[in-house]
């Protein structure tokens, strides 16, 4: 399959690349899973214009958008990528190639958990992995947030905004000293162990910890940061960042000619809002790399 730009990645970030793109008209194909996306199964009520949408609802008309004006979907992962000839080529899942002038890597990030029990079957239920998204569900009620980074203790300050009890369990001193004050000056109650288990009937209860003590809870923020796949912009030769993110210019593109990157891949703050607009710039910037070469 050729096209003039390829996209890696369908969620937010890359079906708004993949739409301003194809508006430019540039051929387009995009790469992913709707159901790998950090918007899918979320419910979104801070992007404008939308209050409380689910998530896959906003792909799927996303997508449909994106059809609409020309792209092409194959619903697998890339599995390897390489230059040269000045062009960029891929492998799929199935082992269908793909050559494009020009690439978007929209891939977003995985956010790194616990491991421990309950967390997985409670989440959505009580378990999130973003207090900046939730934390509006949590007004008046209590919660734990579990992180000995920075972004742990931005996320306890923040709640203590939001709810009736704010806890922040850590085991190690990672955080800004500075930002860990004003977590706790704001009133955040601090707990030195490792969590244990998540539990609850059917939703989050409480939090054990491994030191014996139960904390009672509606809500485990768990803010351990993330990985991506970033491996995709190494094949490319695309050094990502230590935290594994990529670094953009202002027209998002990269290090390398012709490689563009949107959305959650280059960093904080993950929201579908910076998506979008990071999508946009890199589409149009993508299209433009191309057309230049024809
Ligand atoms: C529980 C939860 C609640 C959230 N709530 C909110 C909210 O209320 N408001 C808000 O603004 N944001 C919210 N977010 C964050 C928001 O979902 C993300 O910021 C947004 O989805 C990022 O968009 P993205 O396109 O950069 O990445 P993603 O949406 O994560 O999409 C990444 C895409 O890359 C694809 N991909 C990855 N690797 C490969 C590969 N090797 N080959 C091909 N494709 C690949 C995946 O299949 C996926 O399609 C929430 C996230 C979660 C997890």
């Amino acid at each position: 399959m050729e096209a003039d730009v390829f996209v890696i990645g369908c969620g937010p970030a890359g079906l708004q690349a993949a739409i301003h793109a194809s508006r430019k008209k540039a051929s387009v194909a995009v790469a992913g899973k709707a159901a790998s996306s950090g918007a899918y199964g979320a419910v979104i009520e801070n992007y404008v214009g939308v209050s409380r949408r689910p998530g896959e609802e906003i792909l799927a008309e996303g997508r449909a958008q994106a059809e609409s004006f020309g792209a092409s979907f194959l619903d697998m992962n890339v599995i390897s990528a390489s230059a040269a000839d000045g062009r960029f080529r891929f492998v799929m899942e199935d082992g269908t190639e793909v050559s494009a002038k020009a690439v978007v890597i929209a891939t977003g990030i995985s956010r790194k958990a616990l491991g421990i029990p309950g967390e997985k079957d409670l989440l959505g239920k009580g378990v999130s992995y973003c207090a900046v998204c939730d934390c509006n569900f949590y007004k008046g009620r209590k919660v734990v947030v579990v992180g000995n980074d920075s972004e742990a203790a931005v996320s306890a300050r923040l709640m203590t905004s939001y709810a009736s009890e704010t806890h922040w369990v850590r085991w190690e001193e990672a955080a800004d000293p500075g930002l860990a004050s004003k977590a706790l000056d704001a009133g955040a109650v601090e707990h030195r162990s490792k969590p244990k288990a998540v539990e609850g009937d059917g939703k989050v209860e409480r939090l054990v910890l491994e030191d014996g003590e139960s904390i009672p809870t509606d809500g485990v923020f768990i803010e351990l940061g993330a990985r991506s796949s970033a491996y995709i912009a190494m094949d490319l030769g695309v050094m990502p960042e230590i935290d594994d993110t990529i670094r953009i210019g202002a027209d998002c593109s990269t290090e390398v000619q012709g490689v563009f990157a949107c959305g959650d891949v280059t960093g904080r703050p993950w929201q579908v809002a910076k998506a979008v607009g990071q999508g946009c710039v890199a589409g149009m910037s993508a299209a433009d790399y191309a057309r230049r070469l024809e």
